[in-house]
């Protein structure tokens, strides 16, 4: 069945070489018991190895059921002790951390067989062996006779013609180093049983064979009693692999198995996923903080939330389409006028000796801790917010209560048709934008009445006599148009001095079309000249209030009044133009897309801020030191698992004895480490959930929580999977570098 001809085995090390046997030639058959003696360092555990498969030969040959090995692999090996070879050591080789039960389950598993005939063999050979009453121990907790049983076992638990015993009996007393050979001997009968022993006489009642080496050869090879060459039928037994489920299984097992393993293995895990979760969303952080700054040159309001949105045909949104984008998700708040939000507006108080130049906001935005009186309730009401040391509250102790009036260069100076009530002041805390600029929250009534003022603004008037054309807007403001309740319906009244611009030098009577255009709208306005106005006469035909003649030139002169009513079909329009805010910053690409599936154009405001060159080469540095630190942790964390996993070194060596592959290794370690991930990752998802309910507050699980979007979780799940599977292949790859025996003897 083996047959070594010229066999030697030498070891190499630190550059000398050990001859472990030379020359050696001998064959065994199925049937036999051989007793191997001889004195210490005479070569048996290498010529046990050497037949084991587990180590190899540098010489000679040896056949295998007539087939030569020399060309084997370690792959080949493997399958040759699946198939031929059931090993029992000295010192056991049992996996202690598992029952008597599980260490014979393993191997049955290895070989891939199923669970109910596994456990039917298994209670089967621990009954033959006489250990089924500690089937549920531990192997570490029982004694070394019992352990040899149990090793006994698991080398009878594959059904393998040879088992090769090393000094099965040197670990144990008399009395259970009997029973062990009396176990060997009645299981003996259809098989090759090798047995090395320092203790011929223990044995002598039964072997057919006896082989005495002397310092690595063969010295005498003595039959005891003939044997009958029996042929042994190996396709009897079905070799199979591991199945999936047995491998998921043996990896959970292994995972719980050795507790404190388990605990340093999840604490170095748990630190690997909070490091790299802290890393990243500093660098989420960093990232969202940069896109938020930058400056440009059209808007205030540079609130990254924010969507500017028209439409497409140039019409106002009606209401209805107003209403049907509030009710989109992620809609924080809608301001229907924008333009005020990106235009400082000019409050006095009557007397004019108090200006607040600010900016209008919606008094939904407001931020109401460290008010100082109250939030507007009625439609007339502000609360003004600006840096504590600004000049307006450094000279107005009394902000609060004092009324203030809209200031207005295209009508003439202060609007006293509506007025403003304080009721209450905020200072802005240091860590808020806008730091220089004052804003004045209102009710969106007061926002309405201020567009209409924007509407003006921004528009450029054609003003069409019969002569002449002029045109006017702020740059050049040559007429301005204000409404006059005296000025009746479809009138206007326009300077005296004007007449020229009319045909025969008069302009009453005449009609005079005025076009208002902006970036919004074109509108008309025809109006017949009702009267002519002069220094004189103008308090008389408008009944002006606080007029003062001095101030006619710059003031009331160059004016066609209107009546309101007119006035406001020119200037009081629909809105053309939009600004959403969303509630999640990280969904507004999302949110955008809705909005331009509606129809809508739309204007992220962040992709309207500039970026200086600088903040660009701060950000490549920023991605460089986050990577670097990535991979800094990984071989921290690389290192430290790896340590760890040394006391794993004797579990995957037992395992290769019993016939493992690499494969099946790998396989087993990586569930391993990666159900320890998973734990570790949703550990702590399940801490950023808590934290996320306030229940604690971590500070960098806040920023986790604020920063991290649902592709990040992917991505940072991804990697630790992947570190776990490269750290399982690194070891795996190391474990199998050498011959097995090579590799157990270092861990001895
Ligand atoms: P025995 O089992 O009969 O006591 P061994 O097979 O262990 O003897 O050893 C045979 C010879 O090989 C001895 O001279 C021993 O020193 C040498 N030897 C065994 N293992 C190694 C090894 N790993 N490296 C170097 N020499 C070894
Ligand atoms: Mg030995």
């Amino acid at each position: 069945m083996i047959e070594l001809k010229n066999v030697s085995k030498f070891y190499y090390s630190k550059g000398v070489i050990a001859t472990g046997f030379s020359k050696i030639n001998v064959s065994f058959n199925i049937g036999e018991f051989v007793a191997i003696t001889g004195e210490s360092g005479s070569g048996k555990s290498t010529l046990l190895n050497v037949i084991s498969g587990l180590d190899t030969y540098e010489e000679g040959e040896m056949y295998v059921e007539g087939a030569e090995t020399s060309h084997y692999l370690e792959k080949d090996w493997e399958v040759y002790r699946r198939k031929y070879i059931g090993n029992i050591y000295q010192n056991f080789n049992l996996i202690n951390s598992y029952t008597v039960y599980q260490n014979i389950d393993l191997i049955l598993s290895l070989n891939g067989i199923k669970k109910k005939e596994r456990k039917k063999r298994i209670l089967e050979l621990l009954k033959r062996v006489d250990m089924l009453k500690y089937k549920k121990t531990k192997v570490s907790k029982l004694s070394g006779g019992q352990k040899q049983r149990v090793a006994i076992a698991r080398a009878l638990a594959k059904d393998v013609p040879v088992i090769i015993a090393d000094e099965p009996t040197g670990n144990l007393d008399k009395r259970s180093a009997e029973s062990i050979i009396e176990l060997l001997r009645e299981i003996s009968k259809d098989k090759l049983i090798i047995i090395v022993t320092h203790n011929y006489e223990q044995v002598e009642n039964y072997v057919t064979r006896k082989i005495t080496m002397h310092d690595g050869k063969i010295l005498e090879d003595k039959k005891i009693t003939p044997v009958k060459k029996e042929d042994y039928a190996l396709d009897k037994y079905n070799f199979k692999n591991i199945g999936l489920f047995d491998k998921i299984h043996l990896g959970f097992r292994n995972t719980f198995n050795i507790l404190t393993k388990f605990i340093l293995l999840l604490a170095v895990y748990s630190f690997v996923v909070a490091a790299l979760m802290g890393e990243y969303s500093f660098f989420k952080q960093g990232e969202y903080e940069t896109s938020k700054e930058g400056s440009n040159y059209l808007f205030y309001d540079t609130d990254d939330h924010r969507i500017i949105m028209n439409k497409n045909d140039g019409t106002s949104f009606s209401k209805e389409e107003i209403d049907n984008i509030k009710k989109l998700n992620n809609i924080d708040y809608v301001i229907e006028n924008d333009l005020t939000s990106d235009q400082n507006n000019e409050f006095v108080t009557g007397d004019e000796k108090t200006w607040i130049s600010a900016l209008v906001r919606s008094d939904t935005r407001f931020k109401k801790d460290g008010i100082k009186g109250r939030v507007p309730e009625a439609d007339n009401e502000i609360v003004i917010e600006g840096e504590k040391d600004d000049y307006i509250f450094q000279q107005n102790e009394d902000l609060i209560g004092k009324e203030l009036y809209l200031y207005d260069a295209w009508n003439g100076g202060i609007d006293k048709s509506y007025k403003y009530v304080v009721v209450g002041i905020r200072y802005r805390a240091k860590d808020e934008p806008y730091m220089d600029q004052l804003k004045v929250y209102a009710k969106d009534k007061v926002l309405d009445s201020i567009k209409n003022n924007t509407h003006r603004f921004y528009s450029t008037l054609t003003i069409d006599y019969f002569n002449e054309i002029v045109e006017s807007n702020i740059y050049n403001m040559n007429l301005r148009v204000v409404p006059n309740d005296w000025v009746c319906a479809g009138c206007a009244f326009i300077p005296e001095e004007d007449n020229y611009r009319c045909e025969k030098d008069n302009c009453v009577n005449k009609t005079i079309n005025i076009t208002a255009n902006n970036i919004y709208y074109t509108d008309y306005l025809s109006v017949r000249v009702e009267k002519t106005y002069n220094k004189k006469n103008i308090n008389y035909v408008l009944n002006l209030p606080n007029y003062n003649k001095e101030e006619f030139d710059f003031r009331y002169n160059n004016v066609i009044y209107v009546n309101p009513y007119d006035y406001n079909n020119l200037f009081n329009k629909d809105t053309y133009q939009m600004s959403i805010y969303v509630k999640d910053i990280n969904k507004i690409d999302n949110t955008n897309k809705v909005l331009e599936k509606m129809g809508y154009n739309t204007l992220k405001m962040k992709d309207t801020l500039y970026n200086s060159p600088y903040s660009r080469i701060v950000r490549v540095l920023k991605i460089f030191v986050t990577v670097f630190l990535v991979v800094v942790l990984f071989f921290i964390s690389y290192f430290v698992i790896k340590i760890i996993l040394k006391s794993r070194n004797i579990y995957f060596s037992i395992l290769r004895m019993l016939g493992a592959s690499k494969k099946v290794c790998l396989d087993l370690l990586m569930t391993e480490l990666l159900v320890v991930s998973n734990i570790s990752y949703f550990i702590f998802l399940i801490i950023a959930e808590i934290n996320r309910k306030g229940i604690i507050n971590i500070g960098f699980i806040n920023t986790v929580n604020n920063y991290f979007t649902r592709n990040d979780y992917i991505i940072l799940y991804l990697i630790i999977t992947i570190m776990s599977l490269l750290i399982s292949l690194r070891y795996s790859r190391k474990l199998f570098k050498d011959s097995v025996m090579n590799t157990y003897r270092e861990e001895m």
